[in-house]
């Protein structure tokens, strides 16, 4: 199929590409080059108005489609993004400046699988029933809410924009989604699967634009019942107070300050391996990686012995080359965050081991935006850095003494979405998992994912849960039947 992308991208309303009622566009920067290479919609309630009407078109039909036929729609969609790939990585990769081989390998595959595991989901998803001995039986139907809006972020954009729109579209709902302005091009390019995919018009319908016009829309229309979002805390507690008096339903992925907990005794080469991408895999731009490193005591050195020589070696580079281990920092603006995030550190009497600087490439990306993998240790857990999400290539190192000592340190944040535990002794492994404040934790590995798995955080990282069976719950309103005998 033609997936070509045009400089002027479109929204998909209604099963139509139409451009942004107001005419006004925004810029889309590579950030590998620093060069404007297209332009995206700047969307607003009157774009959100008429994706709401095409979606309220389109409810009847599609709320009532037997689960079978949904399943060949959806399942078809997964067939077209795999067999798009090249494409769409490279998209991605423009747009975000992560190593295509990363875009190749993660990205773009997991949202082929989104989409593949909840079209085959919603064909097992029974309804409950409760018997009352001999009085009565209750049986509970899942109806889908209705229309729902779908807004993700920059970091991984197709991947975390078919984690909600799979299983939103699989539930029988008609979703209104808004892509992250900053990586708009494979959400632009999924509608074009959807309609070769045989997606009836109005199912779903794709809005670009800015968070303060197009989603805040998307988050007041009264015709869009639940809100899932993914994206900072700061956002999230935004979107909170404007969907919270609407009665809306509400799923709120966000931020993490995740630890990534080692004992000596643990396995030192798989621990190594794995502590490389959970500290710099996408340059830090994931939410579950590690960015608090705590090491026991006795660990601290040999860890720093080896870990240090290995980030040293890290190459940033071009991300279209496939020897670049590190791409682009996804913006000029978050470029500019995480520098600042350095220096604080610095100021904060923080010693920085490896990295800290901006990397200055040659040719095509003279102008892009690189950052060297930063490690800083001396800091003590309740300054800005240890605090403060930073959500890039930058690390803390910090000691403990005790599993005690450990556990307090990782749960002495506002955050709790993920963390990882390093030890051979497994009972001490499921001590300290049952006592971490997260929705998440990987002992022994980093980033296994199970789709099927509740995946969000407590605290501020956010509220409700994703995947399997909760994200379907999350789509649909549960009503209960009693029938007395
Ligand atoms: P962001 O909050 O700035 O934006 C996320 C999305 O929300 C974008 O589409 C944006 O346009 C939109 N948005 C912003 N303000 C809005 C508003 N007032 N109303 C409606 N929509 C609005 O986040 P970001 O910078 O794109 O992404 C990085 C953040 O996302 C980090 O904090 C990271 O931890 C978090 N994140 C969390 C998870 C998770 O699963 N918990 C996964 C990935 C990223």
């Amino acid at each position: 199929m033609n997936l070509a992308i045009p400089y002027h991208l479109e929204n998909f309303i209604g099963g139509n590409f139409i451009g942004p009622l107001s005419g006004n566009f925004i810029d889309n920067i590579n950030p590998a080059t620093g060069a404007v290479y297209g332009q995206i919609p700047d969307s607003n309630s009157k774009d959100v108005d008429a994706a709401v009407m095409a979606a309220k078109k389109a409810l009847p039909a599609w709320s009532v489609l037997p689960v079978e036929k949904r399943f060949i729609i959806l399942n078809k969609i997964a067939e077209l993004i795999d067999e798009n790939l090249e494409e769409l990585a490279l998209a991605e990769t423009n747009d975000n400046g992560k190593p295509l081989w990363l875009s190749k390998q993660v990205d773009i595959p997991r949202a082929s699988a989104n989409f593949r595991f909840f079209a085959t989901g919603i064909m097992h998803f029974a309804n409950e029933s409760h018997q009352m001995e001999d009085k009565a039986v209750n049986y509970t139907l899942r109806q889908p809410v209705g229309i729902v809006g779908c807004i993700s972020p920059w970091n991984l954009p197709l991947y975390l924009f078919t984690w909600k729109i799979a299983p939103a579209l699989a539930a029988g709902n008609c979703v209104i989604a808004k892509p992250s302005e900053v990586t708009p091009v494979t959400a632009f390019l999924l509608g074009k699967i959807c309609k070769e995919a045989g997606l009836p018009d109005g199912v779903l319908n794709i809005l670009h634009g800015v968070g303060q016009h197009c989603g805040e829309a998307i988050v007041k229309h009264p015709a869009i019942k639940a809100i899932s979002f993914t994206g900072s805390t700061r956002a999230g507690e935004h979107i909170a107070s404007v969907a919270a008096p609407m009665f809306k339903k509400l799923s709120l992925e966000l931020g993490g300050k995740n630890p990534n907990i080692i004992f000596n005794d643990c396995n030192w080469e798989k621990m190594l391996t794995e502590t490389i991408r959970s500290s710099f895999g996408n340059q830090g731009q994931i939410c579950l990686c590690g960015s608090r490193i705590l090491l026991e005591r006795s660990a601290y050195e040999a860890f720093k012995n080896h870990f240090i020589p290995i980030i040293k070696k890290l190459t940033v580079g071009d991300p279209l080359d496939s020897t670049s281990k590190q791409g682009a920092i996804v913006s000029k603006v978050h470029f500019e965050k995480i520098m600042n995030c350095i220096a604080i550190a610095k100021e904060e009497g923080g010693t920085i081991l490896c990295g800290g600087n901006a990397v200055k490439l040659e040719g095509r990306c003279e102008n892009g935006f690189f950052i060297e993998p930063t490690i800083i240790e001396g800091l003590d857990q309740n300054c800005r850095t240890n605090q403060e999400e930073i959500f890039g290539p930058v690390v803390t190192i910090q000691p403990f003494e005790t599993e005690e000592e450990a556990i307090a340190l990782a749960n002495a944040t506002g955050y709790g979405l993920s963390a990882t535990i390093w030890t051979q002794d497994i009972g001490k492994a499921n001590r300290v998992a049952s006592k971490v404040e997260a929705g998440i934790i990987w002992i022994n590995c980093w980033l296994v994912r199970d789709l099927r798995t509740p995946f969000g955080g407590v605290k501020n990282s956010g509220v409700g849960r994703e995947g399997g069976w909760e994200a379907l719950r999350f789509f649909t309103e549960a009503k209960n039947v009693c029938i007395q005998f």
